[in-house]
């Protein structure tokens, strides 16, 4: 009986081990997988929010406009490398609060304002120093699902090229409302005193009549040359780029300028090489050359000279030069000799009926073609005007 029931025992003792082992290997495994999906979920999870944020940062980092987003604690989450572009920063802002990233107090104050309004604002922020800008700034708050303030988002805006071309305006308006005022009102003077008693005196009306027509033509300079500018800077001007003799339209310009040279015994030298062919508009160069003569004559000394030349430049482009051996342009008027109405000498120019646009129609006109333009001088030596043309097109 004993031997009988101790196998019995035995035998359910193995089977009871077999069955538990079975069993908790089960167990073992499924917790096994169990761990496994975790892992694997928290490893898609991880990788679709980096997803996530390198996309919403790409997104942010394609914008022209600078992204801010500031959380409730005023401490940056993210900034965008247009922001980082227009506040200058080379640093990692990320973490730091406004003051310490920037020392923009306006903008701390701003972000305040939101946080406590509760609603978007628009400020207009002015950067000084080396990063000089105009920029608008619209703030929004940011709520939770409670609608709680999370945080604030800023967009910034860089207004300066916008402010620089409104100011560039204003400018303009000013000083063609000056040039044409002058010429006015020297014409009012006269007209004024003619009706006043000098028409009866022939020894100075035709004398006064002569300076009304002077200033009638320098308002007529004046106009042409501003319609010129605008047509220019319009991109309205159509080039009709042909293939053209420079030495002959030289001799055309020459001819013009004759008299005008004469009256000063000037001599003008047509050095341009027979054969000179560059690629351009003939009406459009025969301007700029007009423009650079008539003011070597208009500031050349009296028995000087003006030359026109030309040489092929290794790039096979062709740069042509007027000279003269006047009493040239300050080193530091070189550059500015280009700008509208720049004179190095206001009373000499109009003096000369100089509208102060001549060189800045040339500059247009050679940039139009694709070419470069620079002053040189030596003080007390002359001045010569350069500008580069493509050569003929085979
Ligand atoms: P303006 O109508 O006054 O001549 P420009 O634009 O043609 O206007 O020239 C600008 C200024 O550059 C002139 O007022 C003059 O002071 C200077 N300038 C131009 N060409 C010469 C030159 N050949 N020699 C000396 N100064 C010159």
């Amino acid at each position: 009986m004993w031997p009988t029931f101790a196998f019995i025992l035995a035998a359910s003792a193995i089977l009871l081990h077999l069955w538990w082992s079975a069993c908790y290997r089960g167990v073992r495994k499924e917790k096994l997988q169990r761990e496994q999906e975790i892992a694997r979920l928290e490893e898609q999870g991880k990788r679709t929010a980096a997803h996530g944020e390198a996309q919403q940062q790409a997104l942010f980092n394609s914008m022209i406009e600078g992204v801010l987003l500031v959380d409730a604690d005023g401490r940056i989450q993210l900034a965008n490398q247009a922001l980082d572009r227009l506040m200058g920063s080379t640093h990692e802002i990320r973490g730091k609060t406004i003051i310490e990233a920037f020392r923009l107090h306006q903008l701390s104050e701003l972000i305040e304002q939101v946080v406590s309004r509760g609603q978007v604002l628009d400020f207009d922020l002015e950067l000084h120093g080396t990063n000089a800008r105009s920029l608008q700034v619209n703030a929004a708050a940011i709520t939770d699902n409670e609608g709680r303030i999370d945080g604030v988002i800023l967009v910034f805006h860089d207004r300066s090229r916008l402010k620089q071309l409104e100011a560039t305006r204003k400018e303009f308006v000013a000083n063609v409302s000056h040039e044409l005022r002058t010429p006015l009102s020297i014409i009012k003077g006269y007209v004024e005193t003619l009706i006043d008693g000098a028409k009866d005196d022939p020894t100075v009306s035709g004398r006064f009549l002569k300076t009304i027509l002077k200033h009638t033509d320098r308002l007529n300079y004046l106009i042409e040359d501003l319609l010129t500018i605008s047509e220019l800077e319009s991109g309205r001007s159509v080039l009709n780029l042909e293939q053209v003799d420079v030495k002959a339209v030289t001799v055309q310009v020459l001819e013009d300028l004759q008299s005008r040279a004469d009256e000063k015994q000037m001599l003008l030298k047509n050095d341009v090489p027979i054969g000179t062919v560059v690629t351009a508009d003939a009406d459009r160069l025969q301007q700029v050359l007009f423009n650079l003569l008539d003011n070597s004559i208009k500031y050349g000394r009296v028995g000087g000279h003006a030359q026109v030349s030309a040489r092929l430049l290794e790039d096979k482009k062709i740069e042509i030069c007027v000279r003269d051996d006047g009493p040239g342009i300050p080193s530091e008027a070189l550059a500015r000799v280009f700008e509208r109405f720049y004179r190095v000498d206001g009373a000499r120019s109009r003096k000369e009926g100089g509208t102060g646009l001549g060189l800045s129609i040339v500059k247009h006109i050679v940039q139009a073609h694709g070419g470069e333009i620079w002053a040189k001088s030596d003080l007390g030596q002359g001045a010569s005007f350069h500008f580069t043309l493509l050569p003929r097109q085979s």
